[in-house]
């Protein structure tokens, strides 16, 4: 968080607020949110948001990730993976892109 408010890396934050969760076996993670000073342009989204699947060669880490963090593939892909019933995810994978833009929100 320091970061984010204090070294002003997406820019100057208006007010933020956060909460760490735990998920199965210990996995923690952080939900954030955070409003900032000036609108943050969406095509600069995928500049600093990115994620990334750890190198094979880290077996353990590589698997945990895969297995436990990543949805899928399901779908017509693999129509037997768990999450199948009656030939449609019950997650609802894969999701379309939501249009709603707050990026470029004018205040
Ligand atoms: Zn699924």
């Amino acid at each position: 968080m320091n970061l984010i408010t204090k070294a002003k890396i997406f820019g100057e934050v208006k007010c933020h607020m956060y909460t760490i969760e735990w998920q199965k076996r210990g996995f923690h993670h952080v939900h954030i949110l955070i409003w900032l000073k000036d609108s943050l342009h969406v095509h600069r989204v995928d500049d600093i948001i990115s994620a990334e699947i750890p190198n094979p060669q880290d077996k353990d880490l590589f698997y945990i990730v895969t297995k436990q963090m990543v949805h899928g593939p399901c779908g017509s892909i693999n129509p037997r993976s768990p999450c199948m019933k009656d030939g449609i995810c019950t997650k609802r994978y894969p999701r379309h892109f939501f249009g709603f833009n707050v990026f470029s929100r004018k205040e």
